[in-house]
């Protein structure tokens, strides 16, 4: 099996970018069923989440907003707890449908600080699309309404997700070697 190496570390093949691809078409086609016909705002948290953010929106049959929020709770491979809003949302959201576009789900808190901000916003609903959700680690309870896979505890870079800057621009996923 491939193996890469990312500064000093070791990643192994872990998910092929057909079944990620797979999976995602199964996402689109539910987020097409409840939302083609509502003009949705696509609120995406970058930098993880742009991959999916593209792959998801191509195959969005309705017309839709498409909006990218960044923020930040990792340094390297652990989580530093902190979240911090870097570039803050411009659209109006109020009476909108919202789809927040979350790479990963880990601990929760990104997702979860960041849907107790928007509810302030008034949206007339909120759903989550997440790729990967690791049900192990997550420590808040989040709704996933579209998700892509859920997957071990385990440290993964590519399809967005990198490790200190680098890997975000592989197709598949790669886990962190023991
Ligand atoms: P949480 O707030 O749920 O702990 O983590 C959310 C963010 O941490 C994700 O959007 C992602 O950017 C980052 N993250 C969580 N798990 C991983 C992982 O396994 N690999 C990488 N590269 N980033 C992760």
């Amino acid at each position: 099996m491939k193996k890469i190496s990312l500064h000093n570390k070791q990643f192994e093949h872990f998910v092929s970018s057909e079944q990620i691809q797979s999976e995602v078409e199964r996402v689109a086609a539910m987020v097409n069923r409840d939302l083609a016909s509502k003009t949705p705002i696509f609120i995406s948290l970058l930098n993880g989440a742009f991959m999916f953010t593209t792959d998801l929106v191509k195959r969005f049959e309705g017309q839709c907003i498409v909006s990218f929020v960044k923020l930040s709770s990792y340094v390297g491979s652990q989580s530093s707890g902190n979240v911090e809003k870097l570039i803050g949302l411009k659209e109006n959201i109020e009476g909108r449908s919202v789809v927040v576009v979350e790479d990963i789900v880990d601990s929760g808190i990104t997702l979860h600080h960041f849907l107790k901000e928007i509810e302030l916003l008034k949206p007339s609903e909120i759903k989550v699309a997440a790729m990967f959700y690791k049900p192990g680690s997550c420590k808040y309870n989040i709704k996933i309404d579209y998700l892509g896979m859920t997957i071990p505890d385990e440290f993964v870079v590519g399809y967005g997700l990198d490790y200190d800057g680098l890997g975000r621009n592989y197709k598949d996923l790669y886990k962190l070697s023991k």
